[in-house]
């Protein structure tokens, strides 16, 4: 079925400021590649670079005609530099690695292993991490186990990019800011069928990282986007109306209390129950806000999937009698772009 031009694996990795690494990364994953013997290609992502990778980079592809350069006009960061790579590969299956030497090629065979199982997702699992145990590790436990619990996927190990994905699969998800961690709970909201491979995690061999503590923040408040684009962002008036009705609700009770007070006993409530009228009209009022700003919400979801053909619902296989409906490919996700 596959047409002459099309490959079976792309190779998507990254690279900021990483002269060093690229030229042993290259020649392992080639080692590795070659030894599979299927057709693949390798997509190499120059993020804004400042030092002389995309010279190192060019040198490579003079003379090695399945890589690819995807060079960005600046540093965009880790996430939109995946989605580029993402964009252009063209391969059935596509594996995203660091290009540290964090990542071992040699251990690409065990995700493809999986893919071949049947998965469309395979994901990196780091048993035994070597970052900083305070600064990165307690806080990406953390994270990781609030990550499986928002989604219900049962992953050890969120944060690594070591992952495979069924082309059509990672196309799908748009990705920003710091999503790309994300991308296993994104992607099983669209039915992917994912499981987890141990992978090693090695030391940075050269250069230095570009993240510490600051990361973790960011993390956290995108753990809060992604759990409400993964349940509201179709219905937002069911997360702010509930806490507004809530809200509204427990004011009028309050209020009614006070009615009866003030008329059954002669209660002067604005001096005996001041506090408690305070509370009942800013429960009153934000009550109502929240809905408000629920049926805004529904507004822009509307106008948000409607404006750019965002499909609420993923396929997996079509058929059909039909004679225009050859194949499932989807239209390919416009190009990447910040947050
Ligand atoms: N990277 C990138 N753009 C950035 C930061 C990082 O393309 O702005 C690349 C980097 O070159 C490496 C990968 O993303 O290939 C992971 O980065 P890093 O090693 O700094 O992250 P860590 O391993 O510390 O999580
Ligand atoms: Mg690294």
């Amino acid at each position: 079925m596959r047409s002459e031009s099309s490959v079976r694996y792309s190779i998507v990795v990254p690279f900021y400021n990483e002269q060093e690494n690229i030229p042993p990364l290259y020649m392992k994953i080639t080692e590795v590649m070659d030894s599979i013997g299927e057709s693949y290609e390798l997509i190499f992502i120059d993020d804004g670079s400042r030092d002389n990778s995309f010279k190192v980079l060019s040198d490579i592809y003079e003379h090695d005609r399945r890589v690819n350069i995807v060079r960005l006009r600046r540093n965009f960061g880790q996430t939109p530099a995946l989605k580029a790579g993402f964009d252009f590969a063209r391969g059935e299956v596509i594996i995203s690695m660091d290009g540290d030497l964090q990542h071992d090629p040699e251990e690409i065979p065990r995700f493809l292993e999986k893919i071949e199982e049947g998965y469309d997702l395979v994901s990196g699992w780091r048993y035994a991490r070597r970052d900083h145990w305070l600064l990165r590790q307690v806080p990406s436990r953390a994270a990781n186990w609030m990550m499986a619990k928002l989604s219900g996927i049962e992953l050890h190990d969120f944060g690594t990019t070591f992952k495979a994905y069924r082309r059509e699969i990672i196309q799908e998800i748009q990705l920003y800011g710091e999503l790309h961690r994300f991308i296993p709970a994104l992607a099983s909201s669209t039915g992917a069928r994912i499981t987890e491979v141990p992978i090693t995690d090695g030391e940075r061999k050269s250069g230095k990282s570009n993240y510490g503590i600051g990361r973790t923040i960011r993390v956290f408040l995108d753990l809060l986007i992604v759990k409400f684009l993964l349940d509201y962002s179709t219905r937002p008036l069911q997360f702010f109306g509930l806490l507004g009705f809530g809200g509204a609700t427990l004011g009028m009770l309050i209020a009614v209390y006070l009615a009866f007070e003030k008329f059954a006993h002669g209660v002067n409530v604005m001096t005996q129950h001041g506090p408690l009228m305070l509370l009942a009209v800013a429960l009153f009022i934000s009550g109502v806000q929240l809905v408000s700003m629920g049926l805004l919400g529904e507004l822009i979801a509307r106008t948000y999937y409607e404006s750019q053909n965002k499909p609420v619902y993923a396929l997996r296989e079509v058929k059909s009698h039909r004679k225009d409906v050859g194949d499932t490919e989807q239209t390919r996700p416009s190009g990447s772009s910040e947050r």
